[in-house]
């Protein structure tokens, strides 16, 4: 497939999409930050909608009240030194998301396609004017189909769940279950109807189960300099 990309005035949309642990969050900002671009979580949006949802007490399967809430919702990411702030109706959520109510809430909200509809419009209008790297579940293929560059960031399941498990700083035996639970997560975005999670047709590939971060960062270089040599011819 080989679709016009077109030029956009902040510069490239990269799209970063891949399962939890693969380490998109980590090279997602360390891209943007190298070239002074706007680094998208969107996993932080849906994790905001379904931090509302638990304190407004709906239920994660109510997708008409999850829609209310979106409406009344105003969910920005806020760019900061140290990264993004996440900040719902004003309030700075950023820590409170990466909890493991919320985390396993956005999974079941993140099913819906009209909560997917909202957030996907929304995502389109923080990168049309480009200068982002976006990082989700279904970036390249549903949000930018058109993105300049389109990486698939992917690590055997045991990584993946290893760098969980540390990033939590969890006790040995609670890995097990930080492992069986993300697996459950992933195959909630893998088999849902709208929007699965799956790579582009024309992503690239990065399997970072064997390389340092170091190396997934050049890796993400070299393509972002092979796509920009070919837009400037
Ligand atoms: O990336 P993160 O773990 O923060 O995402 C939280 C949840 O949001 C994921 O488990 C996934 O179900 C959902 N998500 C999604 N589409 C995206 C980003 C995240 O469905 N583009």
């Amino acid at each position: 497939m080989n679709e016009q990309k077109e030029k956009r005035p902040g510069g490239l949309v990269i799209a970063i999409d891949g399962p939890a642990g693969a380490g998109k969050s980590t090279i997602a900002s360390r891209i943007a930050r190298k070239h002074n671009y706007l680094n998208i979580e969107t996993g932080a949006m849906y994790r905001a909608l379904a931090l509302k949802a638990i304190m407004s007490d709906v239920s994660f399967d109510d997708e008409a009240g999850l829609m209310e809430l979106a409406h009344e919702s105003s969910i920005q990411l806020e760019r900061r030194m140290d990264g993004n702030r996440v900040l719902l109706n004003g309030e700075n959520i950023s820590e409170r998301i990466r909890e493991k109510d919320v985390t396993d809430a956005a999974s079941r909200v993140s099913v819906h396609p009209k909560v997917r509809e909202w957030m996907v419009a929304l995502q389109r209008k923080m990168g049309e004017a480009g200068g982002v790297v976006m990082e989700g579940r279904d970036i390249g293929t549903k949000v930018f189909p058109n993105a300049d560059v389109k990486i698939f960031l992917d690590a055997a399941a045991e990584i993946r769940g290893d760098r969980r498990f540390k990033q939590q700083a969890a006790s040995p035996e609670e890995q097990a279950k930080i492992v069986q639970e993300m697996r459950e997560r992933d195959q909630r975005d893998r088999s849902r109807a709208n929007s699965p999670l799956e790579a582009a047709a024309d992503a690239i590939r990065i399997d970072s189960t064997e390389m340092t971060l170091d190396e997934v960062v050049a890796r993400v270089e070299e393509i972002i300099a092979e796509r920009q040599v070919v837009s400037s011819k």
